[in-house]
């Protein structure tokens, strides 16, 4: 018999909640760019919201050519099927230039003449790398040439509770100091197009692995600065291998097998503490989601930065 829609414990339907899972194109998903997959799917679809794909492709060098053909390819293997068109990061650049104009009008950015090597030299590292000292706030030194444009930052109080972190509270100046929104050869950092793009495409809450924490005080900066909505923030565990290594393809964490999705998702599901219903086990894809969506409890996923998965598990899933 079909369970009734109540036993999802999760939250009550919102169907205007809006989530997104959103990929670089630096190589095929591995296990743990799945399981954040997973989570961003199951808290949007358990509510009856949407669930977008997006494509950050702003750094051309670190791109693999074919990557992001691969990662389409492996969600719809996984049935992780989409709302709405992919966005790609690569064909935005109109918007995140005019932010910078805006930006730059509001007096919140300064040219930076600092090499890496300079600001390793003077600085203090902090929670996520160097803190800038603020070398060039007030002017580059002459003869000296901009690499970079800067965001001032400033010590009021970024606070936010996220759903498995807990509370955050930071001082972005103090913290991580003045940070970089474009290159002088032209790139836009992360930090900028993420969060025009979750603005932009009305996401009302980000899921995404906790090695990402840390650059939500600066994303919530931003949107002060612009004028943006914060949304809520929820950060997973992040699956290290079993040296403790974040995986990732510096690690060489293995693409997940598009050929076998069920073992990979169980496994997924238990590490969301999720389990699964002993019946699953011998049903389909579509039985494995039903389940899933309609079970999915949000407060069962493990409140930790890190969950370590063993070596053999990484490609198989099992
Ligand atoms: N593109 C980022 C990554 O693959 C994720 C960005 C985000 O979810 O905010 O690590």
């Amino acid at each position: 018999m079909p369970k009734p829609a109540q036993t999802n414990k999760s939250s009550a339907a919102d169907s205007t909640y809006r989530g997104r899972f959103a990929p670089s194109p630096t190589g095929p998903l591995h296990f743990g760019s799945l399981l954040a997959a997973v989570g961003s799917f199951l808290q949007a679809r358990a509510r009856g919201g949407k669930w977008f794909v997006r494509i950050e492709d702003i750094d051309p060098p670190r791109e693999v050519p074919g990557a992001t053909d691969e990662i389409l390819r492996t969600l719809e293997a996984f049935g992780l099927h989409w709302d709405g068109e992919v966005v790609r990061q690569s064909e935005c650049r109109a918007a995140y230039d005019d932010a910078i104009d805006q930006l730059t009008r509001l007096g919140a950015l300064y040219p930076c003449a600092c090499s890496r090597r300079e600001i390793a030299d003077s600085s203090i590292v902090g929670i996520d790398g160097p803190v800038y000292p603020g070398t060039c706030r007030d002017g580059i030194p002459q003869a000296r040439v901009a690499r970079a444009l800067r965001v001032r930052t400033d010590n009021r109080a970024v606070e936010f509770i996220d759903r498995w972190q807990g509370a955050v509270h930071r001082q972005v100046q103090s913290e991580f100091g003045d940070f970089v929104l474009k290159r002088a050869d032209g790139p836009i950092a992360y930090q900028l197009a993420v969060v025009l793009d979750d603005a932009a495409q009305g996401i009302t809450e980000v899921v995404r692995g906790a090695d990402l924490l840390e650059s939500t005080p600066r994303q919530i900066h931003l949107q002060r600065l612009l004028k943006l909505t914060t949304p809520e923030y929820a950060h997973l565990p992040v699956v290290a291998n079993g040296r403790g290594e974040k995986l990732s393809k510096q690690t060489h964490a293995a693409p997940i097998d598009r050929r076998a999705p069920l073992p990979a998702l169980y496994r997924v599901l238990d590490i969301l503490g999720q389990g699964a219903s002993p019946e699953l086990h011998g049903g389909n894809l579509a039985d494995l989601w039903r389940w899933a969506i309609a079970h999915w409890q949000p407060s069962a996923v493990p409140r930790l930065h890190r969950v370590i998965v063993e070596t053999e598990l990484q490609s198989a899933g099992r």
